[in-house]
């Protein structure tokens, strides 16, 4: 069986101080509710707070984005060995504001994958479409493409099967429209089934996330699709309670 799965994008925000309130608010209730993993993604400056915090709670913690490169002249970089450093299991890569604000394409996605996957860190493919790309009916041929840049790199099911994916609709991101359970549900099943072409082991066991203005009020319908195994979650991610309460719509 999938266990679920509650990340917390944090995007750029947060202080010290926020990072503090915030992680404390979590980490009391978080520690009763072990049906679901528990990650949260800060900004690289509150990583070493993150880890003093979390460091023995059930609570895991990752980075944002990561360099495809391992070290030298690469100015404000950052490489999975100093994500290690910093005690992190997972990285995000390709988010969709990565994507569309910072040019990253599926070639240096897959490449940041890679890097992720050679350093041991988990990696959370996140792929979705426009709404243009919907409107014209291309999102599974947007997400599949997506989804094989990984899937076509050499060993690249046995390296997503360690891998975790966010199905993410860019025109659900930040905006407080949600796609509907069913929205998702068609899209989640189509990426295990072309996962599935290549292994169905893996497709039964890889983890799909959601993600797109996920909220207390429509989590749980969302988290009742079968292929569905938890969410990502971006604004909802930065109030504790809110958080929490996502995580106990997962079923048993
Ligand atoms: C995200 O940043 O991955 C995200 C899903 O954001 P939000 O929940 O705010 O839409």
């Amino acid at each position: 069986m999938r266990r679920y799965v509650i990340a917390g994008n944090w995007k750029m925000n947060g202080s010290k101080a926020g990072v503090k309130e915030l992680l404390d608010g979590i980490k009391t209730d978080a520690q009763h509710l072990n049906n679901v993993e528990w990650i949260v993604f800060p900004p690289y400056p509150f990583l070493d707070q993150t880890e003093n915090l979390l460091t023995n709670t059930n609570i895991t913690w990752g980075a944002q984005n990561l360099s495809d490169k391992s070290d030298g002249a690469y100015t404000g970089e950052v490489s999975s060995a100093m994500l290690k450093d910093f005690g992190c299991n997972y990285v995000l890569v390709g988010h969709s504001e990565r994507r569309s604000l910072y040019g990253e394409d599926d070639e240096l996605v897959a490449a940041k994958f890679v890097a992720a996957s050679d350093a041991g860190l988990i990696p959370v493919l996140c792929i979705g479409e426009t709404l243009e790309e919907r409107k014209i009916g291309m999102t599974q041929e947007i997400v599949t493409k997506q989804l094989n840049a990984v899937l076509d790199l050499d060993n690249g099911i046995e390296r997503l099967a360690k891998a975790i994916i966010a199905y993410e609709p860019v025109w659900a991101i930040g905006t407080g429209v949600t796609a509907t359970p069913e929205q998702a549900q068609e899209v989640h099943c189509e990426i295990r089934a072309q996962i599935a072409k290549r292994n169905t082991a893996i497709a039964a066991q890889i983890r799909i996330l959601y993600g797109g203005s996920v909220k207390p009020e429509n989590a749980k319908a969302l988290f009742a699709m079968a292929d569905i195994d938890g969410g990502l979650i971006g604004g909802a991610s930065l109030k504790a309670t809110d958080f929490l309460e996502i995580g106990k719509t997962c079923r048993n």
